[in-house]
């Protein structure tokens, strides 16, 4: 069987619908299994109505609004959500009345987006003719801790299979969503949908993970950004991995880890464009091609130094650090050391301040925000002298200042920070030098 993992840019619009159920019919006789997000947009209303909810502002007549006008563009009847747009219209109203909005409930909330769509993509392929049926990720046993708002999956003891093999037709997934022990829904953080596809891949052993979104593949840079990127027609799953966690909006940083365990091929594909080949990631690394395979970037930043000159000879030290940081539960990208001081990136600004203020304790912290992280990311950065001089020549004629460099001993990936300011005219110098 096959994974085929429709995001909320594939699922936006009734015509979107169609070209999916069209892509889905054509292969039908590889038995898939459909992985799917909200439909666009949701999420982002659901983020903010949990925002606002507490302080009783929130309005759920646009995320209403949006999924009747699927249901009549589509010709399916208009009643076929009421049960769930009730149900998170009850839940919006309880945390306007208690001024709360735990991240227990933030998630349940969240949870709508992919339980409406699955719901609408279901309906709409037995209208259609093709026996389908929305299944929530949590009842067949997708389990993960209590980590609300980026939970991490907990490993399957085969229960997925064995729920999965009793559905009828074709299943429709939720993305995003788990369920921790105490049984209450989690999500599995932003662009989560892709890391449902690659944990239900792994569990149903499936012979290829799709991921199929509004762009011919995964791209040399981020299209938005760099107006020549273009599609990478192969890549490793090291090469993945590392274009994710360093900003590759396309794919959830996690969605390649359960692929590798089970060497399992994962293809990103275009609904708007099915017949390109999109871009394949495999286990294998392709030395013939070019040593960069490409140049992604991740905003807002926040670049931490810690000066601390009893450092010397003290063992120990980098253990507290990152002690503190996972206490904070906050993500360290990047990390230059030397004797005196350690310089570390980090990304989340609503859990900085407590950081910091323990790190106090350690030396003297400095917090500069408004950088950017540039990765300069190729398997064959390992096999080719010179693409840091590259990397660092290209800046300097930009003149771009670098604040931060890294280099592993591994050499997937040139780590880089620089001010936000800088972001464009970098990631475009570095591109074109490279592409
Ligand atoms: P989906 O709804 O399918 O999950 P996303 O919006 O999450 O879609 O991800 C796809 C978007 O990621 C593209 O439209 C593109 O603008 C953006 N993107 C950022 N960096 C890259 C990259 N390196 N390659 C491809 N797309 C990228
Ligand atoms: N709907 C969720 C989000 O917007 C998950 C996903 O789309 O992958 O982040
Ligand atoms: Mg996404």
């Amino acid at each position: 069987m096959i994974i085929m993992k429709f995001g909320g840019t594939s699922l936006g619009t009734a015509e979107s619908i169609q070209n999916v159920f069209r892509i889905v019919r054509d292969r039908v006789d590889q038995d898939p299994v459909l992985v799917v997000s909200a439909h666009a947009g949701v999420t982002n209303s659901l983020v903010e109505i949990a925002r606002t909810a507490p302080g009783g502002d929130a309005d759920v007549s646009e995320i209403e609004d949006l999924h009747h006008r699927l249901l009549q563009d589509l010709d399916l009847p208009v009643a076929l959500l009421d049960e769930q747009l009730g149900e998170m219209a009850d839940l919006v109203q309880g945390m306007k009345l208690v001024s709360e909005a735990s991240p227990r409930v933030r998630d349940l909330l969240l949870s709508f987006g992919e339980r409406c769509s699955a719901r609408v993509v279901a309906a709409y392929f037995n209208q259609q003719g093709l026996p389908a049926q929305a299944v929530d990720a949590f009842e067949v046993g997708l389990r993960t801790d209590s980590n609300f708002g980026r939970a991490r999956p907990v490993a399957d003891d085969g229960r997925i299979a064995k729920n999965m093999s009793k559905l009828e037709g074709i299943p429709i997934l939720t993305g995003f969503l788990g369920q921790d022990a105490d049984g209450n829904i989690t999500t599995l953080g932003r662009n989560g949908s892709d890391f449902s596809a690659a944990l239900f891949g792994n569990a149903l052993d499936a012979a290829e993970i799709q991921i199929w979104t509004d762009v011919d593949g995964v791209m040399t840079a981020d299209p938005r950004l760099v107006e020549g990127a273009r599609p990478i027609p192969f890549m490793s799953f090291g090469e993945a991995s590392e274009l994710a966690y360093y900003g590759g909006k396309v794919l959830h940083p996690a969605t390649i880890l359960p692929a590798i365990e089970k060497s399992i091929p994962v293809r990103v594909l275009n609904t708007h464009n099915p017949d390109n080949p999109g871009t394949v990631i495999l286990p294998v690394y392709d030395e013939s091609s070019s040593p960069v395979r490409a140049v992604v970037h991740k905003k807002d930043i926040h670049l931490i130094t810690l000066v601390s000159p009893p450092m010397l000879q003290q063992h120990g030290f980098l253990a507290k650090v990152f002690r503190i940081a996972e206490a904070h539960e906050v993500d360290v990208d990047l990390v230059a050391t030397s004797e005196v001081s350690i310089t570390m990136t980090a990304d989340r600004a609503d859990h900085l301040p407590a950081f910091c203020e323990e790190l106090g304790e350690l030396g003297e912290v400095s917090v500069e925000p408004d950088h950017a992280l540039i990765c300069v990311v190729g398997q064959g950065i390992a096999h080719t002298h010179g693409i840091a001089a590259q990397v660092l020549g290209t800046l300097f004629e930009a003149g771009v200042h670098v604040r931060v460099i890294s280099q592993g001993a591994i050499k997937v990936n040139i780590g880089l920070v620089i001010q936000q300011v800088d972001l464009k005219k970098a990631v475009t110098a570095l591109h074109s030098h490279f592409f």
